[in-house]
Formats: structure tokens, sequence, C-alpha cells
């Protein structure tokens, strides 16, 4: 199955995105945590790669997992320490797997060490992967801009190269202000950017997360989320339960207003998926 023609369908797709272990001990653990998220029936999920590349065998590990419970994988593929090679050897182990979703993506930059220059950007990225045979690419893209890009506009500029390069689906980062997405999502027609996007959202679960979240992706986060924060940060039980119902009527609205496909990061905890997805159990069919 093809993710872009999915998510092109016009229907309303749930995806999530699971993480690999970082050390091999770990990865019979990710399996099964992404086996448990994949039984409830995601229209496809997203196994990320560790920072720096360092991990694509973990990566594709845990997409066999998913694959094997029914459930699309898309791998994604960072490029600061991935040669031609590295590359070519994924994909070809994917092939042979069966899988051709993959999210081509720059990574982070890292803060030492050397980084990889046979790929700058994850346009270059992603044409190569085009060249490699019948994969379906997707990117990222990032409704409040990326953090390195001097303007809104100049993200746009980039973000157009990178489809025209081979990207057939974008997800975005992390938001917690939906208004910030449908002012992205004119700004891209208006860019005659025309693939299908998946609105990616995070439950704040615990209020570690919120400093984080807001480090990574450089999100605003608004009043309303602030003051949930600060009102139940300090007790887990309602901090999950508030996290929740935020993330959960930030995808109601989303539905409300068009939006069909949504990407939950699940940060591999099966037990606030589940409470998402019960919560839209008939807005949101499973598959
Ligand atoms: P790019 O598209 O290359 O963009 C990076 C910057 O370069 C932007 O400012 C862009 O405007 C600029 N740029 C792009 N092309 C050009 C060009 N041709 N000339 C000049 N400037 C250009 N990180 C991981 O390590 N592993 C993961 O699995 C992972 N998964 C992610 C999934 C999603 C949905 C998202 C949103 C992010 C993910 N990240 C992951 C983080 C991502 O790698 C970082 O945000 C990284 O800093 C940028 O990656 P990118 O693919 O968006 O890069």
């Amino acid at each position: 199955m093809r993710i872009s023609e999915l998510l092109g369908d016009g229907r309303v797709h749930l995806s999530c995105e699971v993480f690999p272990p970082k050390r091999f001990d770990g990865i019979a653990g990710a399996c099964e945590t992404a086996r448990q998220i994949a039984r409830l029936g995601p229209a496809y999920m997203s196994v990320t790669c560790g920072a720096g590349g360092t991990t694509p065998g973990y990566t594709l590990a845990v997409a066999k997992a998913v694959a094997e419970c029914g459930v699309e994988p898309l791998c994604h593929i960072t490029c600061v320490q991935a040669d031609r090679q590295h590359v070519t050897e994924i994909l070809d182990n994917m092939r042979s797997s069966g899988m051709r979703n993959v999210l081509a993506l720059r990574g982070d930059l890292p803060l030492e060490g050397e980084r990889c220059h046979d790929f700058e950007h994850a346009s270059d990225l992603a044409s190569f992967i085009r060249s490699r045979g019948d994969f379906c690419v997707g990117g990222a893209c990032y409704p409040e801009k990326h953090p390195e890009s001097v303007s809104r506009d100049a993200d746009m500029d980039m973000l157009k190269r990178k489809v025209e390069a081979g990207v057939d689906f974008l997800t975005t980062q992390m938001f917690f202000d939906n208004a910030l997405f449908y002012n992205f999502l004119y700004r891209m027609l208006k860019a005659g950017i025309r693939v299908p996007v998946c609105a990616g959202i995070m439950p704040i679960t615990n209020a570690k997360q919120v400093e984080r979240a807001v480090k990574l992706s450089g999100s605003i986060m608004p009043p309303k989320f602030a003051a949930i924060a600060d009102r139940f940060g300090s007790d887990p039980g309602s901090m999950a339960q508030a996290g929740i119902a935020f993330a959960t009527g930030q995808i109601v609205d989303l539905i409300a207003n068009g939006i069909t496909n949504i990407h939950l990061y699940t940060m591999n905890k099966p037990e606030v998926t589940r409470a998402i997805i019960s919560n839209l159990s008939s807005i949101i069919a499973p598959g």
C-alpha cells in the first residue's frame, strides 16, 4: 500500500509514530510496544530513526513487527550520517521485506563529530530514494517553520523544493494550536504545494514533556495548554487525563474543520494511544 494514496482518499485516517530502542537489548520490548499499538488499528505506523541515523537496523526490526500485525510500516531514514551505500542497503532490506514507504529526513545536525555529505538536505535523500525504485516517499514539514529557517516564506520555498524533488506526502511537526496548522495549509496552497499532509499531534501527558516538546519542536504552547500544565503538572494522574483530553479536542477540531489525516506521536505509550483512539471510536474507523 502506498501511504500517499491512502492519505489522498478523502476518508479520515489516524496513524501512529513509534520509536526504536537505543540499544540492541531493547528491541524485544520496543517490538512488543509497537505490536500493542498496531493492534489498536492505526491506518499505518511510522518508525523513527535514531538521531544521527545510528539505529536503522533497529528501525527495520520494529517496522517488521508492525507489518506482522497487518499494519503498514513507514520507515524513517535520516541523511546526517548515511551515505549512498548505506541508504541503498536499507532500501534493499526494505524491498526484500515488502516495505515500500519511507519518510526521508535530514535529521538533526550533530553537535560534534563528522556528518555525511552525500545528502545535504532531505530533498536530496528523497530524490535518491525515488531513483532506487518504486518507493512512496514522505517528508517533514513545520507549521511554525523549521527552527533553522530565516522566515516562513523561506521555509515554504524549501518545502516546495522538497516536494518537487519527489516527496509524495508530508507529516507536520507537532503543534498545539490548530490555527497555526490551518494558516500553514493556506500558505501551502498559495505556494502551489498539493500533496497530502498529515497533522502531527503529540499528547502531552506529563509535566516534563512540556518543556521537552517546546525545546524539540520550537512549538508555541497556547495559553490554554499552559494553564493545564500549571494546574495539573504536579499530579501525574490528572495531567495524563488532561493531556489526553487536550489532544482529543485538537483532533476533533481538526476533523470538524475538514482535516482527514492525523498522525499521533505516541511516545511509545500504548495506554495513552488507546485512550485517544477510544475517545474517537465513532469519529475514526480503525484501519
Ligand atoms: P530539511 O527538509 O533538509 O530542512 C532542514 C532545514 O534546511 C530547513 O530550515 C529547510 O528550510 C532548509 N533546507 C531544506 N532544503 C534546502 C535547500 N535545498 N537549500 C537550503 N536550505 C534548505 N529526526 C531524526 O533524527 N529521526 C527521525 O526519525 C525523525 N523523524 C521526524 C519526523 C517528523 C514528522 C518530523 C517533523 C521531524 C522528524 N525528525 C527526525 C526531526 C528532523 O530530522 C529535524 O527536524 C531536522 O532538523 C530537519 O529535518 P528535515 O527532514 O525537515 O530537513
